[in-house]
């Protein structure tokens, strides 16, 4: 084993962990592997599984790196959601060669598949890929080539030494070795180009089937033996192919073709994918960029605390979450209730800015006062919230501050006005929380449960009675989870 090679993160998004998409035919399942993490090689992997079983496709662009049309190509499929087949999507395999936007760094990636103990990091890539071929079911390989592949020799720029605008194979057919199974790989690849065809309006630029007869002894691509497609071919006994794009063509032609490739293999696979793919992932607020007093906005990630004296004026600029779409915040007890992006609010008390994708809560930053002068330089001094597992609660009394602990009683008179501002935790982000208070409705038309941040007066009849002890409207009691289970209470007694 290559000590290089290990698998750093996995990151696994399962539809059915959010909201209600628990048998729904869309739910499809999705992963991330980083090898070589932080490395200038860095090779990112992506499994996409279809809700009903079938083959894999493996693709992989960017073996070379001055290929774009490949890469750029392959990007697309990362993001993929399938109903039916899985892809393993590798859309850079050779990243190092890319950044330089050269064909190769120490050694041809593409011929390193036989036999070759010379140790780079190539080597260690490869290593990963040729597990990857032979757990699929079928292998593309997307390239640029010199030339328009010909058949018969026409010109110096197309002839049957060139690659461009053709699909490659080894050979005609693959023989699995049982006799039962022959796959006809001259046919898969005519249907394909059939396909793309249909979609090149100048005919100078047709695909053609380019059969390099790899094995044969007279084959004058003799150096595709080592390569990544006759590694499929002769080792995991899989159907590959070399698709090239004309290296002349504009960029988006390249690409669009390759697409056309993809998308034409995928249909006769029978890999069907989810139109539009479907992913609710739970939504995770990453950071919020904030300005205080019109400074160079700068990032608090989420639940730290932001410094800042009574009086200054801050500006939520933007919220960075898994989601780019839906996202808004709340700064608690000030602006509007529901949306205070981009408001220039003026900070009197310490708070905390919630972050919300749609309607659900996804993290929050604090705002702290500090006594005396803060300068510019300390706003972006933020701190880690302290880990704590005690929970208070952060009441308003008659327009009062009041702290207190959690499984406590809090005497009020009836009468009094009482808000619950918030929950604090140092562990957990208070936006993870339902406080409810039992017998009040904060949002008529959307009881999540959460009731802070309403006004309870009690001089109106805005409590039911039934929901207190003995029914006597008397001793209520504040309800606090966290994902559905009981966290905190705090009793309210109403004394007359
Ligand atoms: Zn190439």
């Amino acid at each position: 084993m290559n000590k290089g090679v290990f698998i750093k993160r996995i990151a696994v998004v399962v539809c059915g962990l959010f909201l209600v998409c628990a048998g729904q035919l869309s739910a499809g399942q999705k992963s991330h592997t980083v090898f070589f993490e932080g490395e200038e090689n860095e090779l990112h992997v992506y499994r996409i599984k279809g809700t009903i079983p079938g083959k894999t496709l493996l693709i992989i662009g960017g073996i070379q790196g001055d290929e774009p049309g490949g890469f750029l190509a392959a990007d697309f499929y990362a993001d993929f959601l399938l109903e039916k087949g899985n892809l393993i999507v590798v859309p850079r395999a050779n990243f190092s060669s890319i950044v330089r936007n050269e064909r190769q760094v120490n050694q041809d990636m593409n011929r390193k598949f036989l036999d070759d103990n010379i140790s780079n990091y190539e080597m260690k890539v490869v290593k990963v890929l040729k597990k990857l071929i032979c757990e699929s079911d079928c292998f593309l390989n997307l390239h640029e080539g010199s030339g328009i592949y010909s058949d018969k020799w026409i010109s110096q720029e197309r002839n049957p030494k060139r690659f461009g605008q053709s699909i490659i194979t080894d050979d005609l057919i693959l023989d699995k070795g049982d006799l039962t199974q022959v796959i006809d790989l001259e046919k898969m690849a005519k249907q394909v180009i059939q396909k793309i065809n249909k979609r090149i309006l100048d005919k100078d630029n047709y695909f053609h089937f380019n059969n390099h007869r790899t094995s044969s002894p007279d084959s004058i691509h003799k150096e595709q033996l080592k390569s990544a497609t006759y590694y499929a071919y002769q080792v995991c006994k899989i159907p590959a192919f070399g698709i090239e794009s004309a290296k002349s063509l504009p960029l988006e032609k390249k690409v669009r073709q390759h697409i056309y490739a993809i998308n034409g293999f995928m249909e006769i696979l029978d890999i069907i994918p989810q139109t539009p793919g479907i992913n609710l992932k739970k939504p995770e607020m990453e950071y919020m960029i904030i300005s205080v007093n019109d400074s160079i906005p700068f990032v608090i990630g989420k639940m730290q605390h932001l410094n800042v004296n009574k009086g200054d004026v801050i500006q939520v600029h933007d919220v960075v979450a898994n989601y780019e779409r839906g996202l808004s915040v709340d700064v608690i007890g000030l602006g509007n209730q529901f949306n205070d992006m981009k408001k220039r609010l003026v900070i009197n008390k310490s708070t905390r800015i919630e972050a919300k994708k749609d309607f659900y809560k996804c993290g929050s930053v604090f705002v702290d006062i500090k006594e005396g002068q803060v300068g510019v330089a300390s706003y972006i001094k933020v701190k880690e919230a302290v880990a704590s597992n005690v929970l208070q609660y952060k009441l308003k009394v008659n327009g009062k501050l009041k702290i207190v602990a959690n499984y406590t009683h809090v005497q009020i008179n009836q009468g009094d006005t009482l808000i619950i501002e918030d929950v604090l935790s140092g562990k957990t982000d208070p936006s993870k929380f339902i406080v409810n208070f039992k017998g009040f409705v904060g949002n008529s038309s959307n009881n999540s449960g959460e009731d802070r941040g309403y006004l309870i007066d009690t001089s109106k009849d805005v409590l039911m009675s039934r929901y207190s002890m003995k029914k006597k409207g008397r001793h209520y009691y504040i309800l606090t989870t966290l994902n559905g289970k009981e966290v905190g209470k705090l009793f309210i007694d109403i004394q007359s």
